[in-house]
């Protein structure tokens, strides 16, 4: 008999569930619209159903579903701790499901699901220990240690992007309510904004006359390559504050891997330079040499190929 995973990624736009070969191949995906109410547990068994059907497996092929939601995990109640998903609130998600659909479910933070992604079939693969940065409107992380997903007594380890990179007076503030965490300097979002402030205190830039609300990082890393001085200053920052990241975490766990992900790695060669300089400045001499910063390999199916990993891993521990 075959055996199938089916993977869901559940967003606060779309939700995406695939079935997911043992090797971890998908063979079908599809995605639907999140539903802002409650009854979004029956949408998600629904899209697992459909996928099911699409495929033409049989159910007890399926060994699992796996599902990455933003949010930390109660993995003791299987539920969502203040998630940004306010429709999962309180809902008891992983018994909800498994009543609706029969399978045995297994709920993962979002960014440790990438994280397991990017380890088992991505540019993790082959290592026992690495810590993913995810660089988007925040950042995500994710730290694997003995090929074992790190948690925390209350599953919130992995927050990398409040580790603080600042603690001066002038010090960014923080959407947690803290001052200097890295995500206020480094993510696409933190980039873009910081580039923007400096156009409003009256910098010159080749961008000076775009509508400053669609400047994308896109378009200073385009400033960037022609030499344009208040993009490289930006874009040289990120780079910086990336690299301290870095060092914090090769001395602190002295990992084999960092992996970045995120559409601002479209850019690697420019980023991976200047986060590789200011490492080498900090980092200790034998942490430093052994971790290899790179470049994540599975985009947009992370996530859903990391939260069918995880919960094949569940199921092979239970056998
Ligand atoms: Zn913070």
């Amino acid at each position: 008999m075959s055996k199938y995973i089916i993977g869901v990624d559940l967003g606060g736009t779309n939700m995406r569930a695939g079935v997911v070969s043992v090797t971890g191949k998908i063979l079908f995906k599809k995605s639907l619209p999140t539903v802002s109410s409650a009854d979004i547990s029956d949408r998600i068994g629904d899209l697992i159903a459909e996928v099911i059907l699409a495929q033409n497996i049989k159910n007890d092929e399926v060994v699992g579903v796996g599902i990455g939601v933003p949010g930390p995990i109660d993995h003791k109640n299987g539920s969502v701790l203040s998630p940004n998903l306010p429709q999962l609130s309180g809902l008891p998600i992983v018994e909800i499901l498994e009543r609706i659909t029969g399978f045995s479910i297994n709920l993962e933070n979002d960014a440790n699901a990438a994280t397991y992604g990017e380890f088992w079939l991505g540019a993790g693969r082959d290592c026992r220990s690495l810590v993913m940065a995810t660089l988007g409107t925040g950042i995500g992380g994710g730290i694997i240690f003995n090929g074992e997903l790190v948690r925390g007594i209350d599953w919130t380890a992995g927050e990398l992007g409040h580790v603080n990179v600042d603690s001066g007076a002038g010090a960014r503030l923080c959407g947690c309510g803290a001052r200097g965490c890295i995500e206020t300097y480094a993510s696409a979002i933190s980039t873009e904004r910081r580039f923007v402030e400096e156009l409003e205190r009256g910098r010159e830039s080749e961008l000076s006359s775009m509508d400053k609300n669609k400047i994308t990082c896109v378009d200073i890393f385009e400033a960037y390559k022609d030499g344009d001085s208040l993009a490289v200053e930006t874009i040289n920052e990120t780079g910086r504050m990336l690299g301290i990241l870095c060092s914090s975490m090769a001395n602190l766990l002295n990992p084999e891997k960092f992996i970045f992900s995120g559409g601002i790695t479209n850019e690697w060669d420019i980023l991976s330079k200047l986060i590789i300089d200011e490492f080498n400045k900090r980092v200790l001499t034998i942490p430093g040499q052994r971790m290899q910063i790179l470049r994540a390999e599975l985009e947009n199916d992370a996530g859903l190929i990391g939260a069918a990993g995880c919960a094949l891993k569940t199921y092979e521990t239970s056998q």
